[in-house]
């Protein structure tokens, strides 16, 4: 009699499998969970994957990450770009936001700028400033404007 082998899950994210999709094309692909970057088998461009906490004033051109990114309470980002495969804001965030993922947005959080997301939850007393697209999942979202 057989030993009974181990579950199998059914979801294409196993334990050591993710799904992302790419900020550049928008097509989604496994990835292996513990990778922190990756080269977009559809559009050859490279991809962080690691999740970002942002715990403290950062100016930079742009942020781009398929992972999470956290700007903690005393977080402030300032870039012309953010591209990320989700997002919690819980500081100040400036400039223009893309997601793959949903954004959640904190009570006392601020964001300036334009925000496509497939969807956004705001806790009541944020500051939102700027055009929101919100609810369109799997469009490329970097080339999208
Ligand atoms: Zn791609």
């Amino acid at each position: 009699m057989a030993i009974p082998l181990e579950p199998i899950a059914d979801s294409p994210a196993g334990d050591d499998r993710a799904s992302i999709v790419c900020l550049h094309c928008g097509q989604s692909q496994p990835v292996a969970r513990k990778a922190l970057s990756i080269v977009c088998r559809f559009c050859h461009k490279s991809l962080r994957l690691e999740d970002m906490p942002i715990k403290d004033y950062q100016a930079r051109r742009s942020v781009e990450t398929c992972g999470v990114v956290t700007v903690e309470k005393k977080g402030q980002i300032v870039a012309d770009r953010v591209l990320c495969g989700g997002m919690v804001v819980r500081g100040k965030v400036k400039g223009t936001v893309k997601s793959a993922g949903p954004i959640l947005v904190g009570p006392d959080a601020e964001i300036k700028g334009d925000v496509t997301a497939p969807s956004l939850a705001v806790g009541a007393g944020a500051i939102l400033e700027g055009r929101y697209r919100i609810g369109y999942p799997n469009q490329p979202i970097s080339n999208a404007s």
